[in-house]
């Protein structure tokens, strides 16, 4: 086993981590897989360290995590008094404050410890460990566990593989190394099981997600001479089908996987006249500096922010941003 980077900065962490008597680790709203199981690596290293440790989030995890090892340990929606009265909080794969869902008094007695691999990251820890060279932070809780000697275990390595699994779309972008098969090589090695995860993510869906699909590809629109595609769901097509935005997960990358796109882009009415949007791109758009232009940030491959208004509305301000990167 080696480190992916060998040059990053744990020392503050594993200091912040022997000073605390408490830990809250605490993953990003509309949490994904990378974040749960950053969450959930970090939280089996840290009990393994014989520390007093809970995980709570805003949101309750997404159902493609539901397989892994402890994650109905994590708590969700208010921070209960017991979780509250912790030291030292760590963030994982969380850009900016904003995207933990809390109030920022809850921090004012605690230190913050910022784990994250967007080059947006805004540093707002007491101490930012932040790297955009990872795929994945779940690849830097691998190289973590390394520096605090704290072995990889069936759980620890089902949740680092669930999140850098996601966070590369299956192995398919440019962050994926030798090294990152490498640590994949490790990760099965020490326990994940990769048909267990596939199942889990990528066939594991609801019916009624198809039923919602059919609405979403009969919305996409291909524009910029065959250079960009969108894809928009109404609000009330999610309450059609009983459905939420964890639901159509993926439908972007329908957008992204034809002939001729740089760019696609997914757009889903949270609640009315809010809109999440999701950004992906193929090489060499930068989509991240259009999330960020709209208020939202992520990487130059994957990103997103959240608009208000009109979906004709938000469509132009999106078309607006994207000006830039179509025309270089
Ligand atoms: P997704 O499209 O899967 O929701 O997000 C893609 C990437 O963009 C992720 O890395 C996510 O963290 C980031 N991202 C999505 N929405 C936002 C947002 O509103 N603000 C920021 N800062 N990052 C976002
Ligand atoms: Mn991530």
């Amino acid at each position: 086993m080696s480190s992916l980077y060998a040059d990053v900065l744990w020392q503050p962490v594993l200091d912040a981590v022997q000073e605390a008597k408490q830990i809250h680790i605490i993953a990003h709203v509309n949490p994904d897989a990378d974040t749960i199981g950053s969450q959930l690596a970090v939280y089996h290293a840290l009990k393994s360290m014989g520390k007093c440790v809970f995980m709570h989030n805003r949101d309750v995890a997404p159902y493609i995590c539901r397989y892994l090892p402890a994650v109905h340990e994590i708590s969700h929606g208010e921070i209960p008094n017991e979780i509250a009265s912790s030291d030292l909080v760590i963030a994982v794969d969380a850009g900016s404050m904003g995207r933990l869902g809390v109030d920022l008094a809850y921090f004012e007695d605690k230190k913050l410890l910022n784990i994250d691999h967007h080059a947006s990251n805004t540093l707002y820890g007491d101490i930012n460990v932040v790297d955009a060279r990872y795929c994945a932070t779940g690849a830097m809780i691998y190289d973590l566990l390394q520096y605090l000697h704290v072995p990889l275990n069936p759980a620890s390595a089902a949740a680092i593989y669930a999140a850098v699994l996601t966070d590369t779309a299956s192995f398919r972008l440019a962050s994926v190394s030798a090294d990152v098969h490498r640590m994949t090589a490790d990760l099965i090695d020490a326990g994940a099981d990769v048909a267990l995860a596939a199942q889990s993510i990528y066939q594991s869906h609801k019916p009624a997600r198809f039923e919602l699909l059919k609405y979403a590809l009969d919305s996409l629109e291909i524009r910029h001479d065959g250079r960009t595609a969108w894809i928009s769901v109404a609000h009330d097509l999610y309450e059609k089908t009983d459905l939420c935005g964890e639901d159509s997960e993926g439908f972007i990358d329908y957008a992204r996987s034809i002939e001729g796109v740089d760019v696609a882009i997914f757009i889903r009415e949270e609640k009315s006249q809010e809109w999440k949007i999701s950004f992906r791109a193929k090489a060499p758009c930068d989509v991240g500096v259009v999330a960020e232009k709209l208020g939202g940030g992520g990487h130059q491959y994957a990103a997103g922010c959240t608009l208000f208004g009109s979906l004709d509305k938000v469509q132009e301000d999106i078309n607006d941003a994207l000006v830039d990167i179509l025309n270089p």
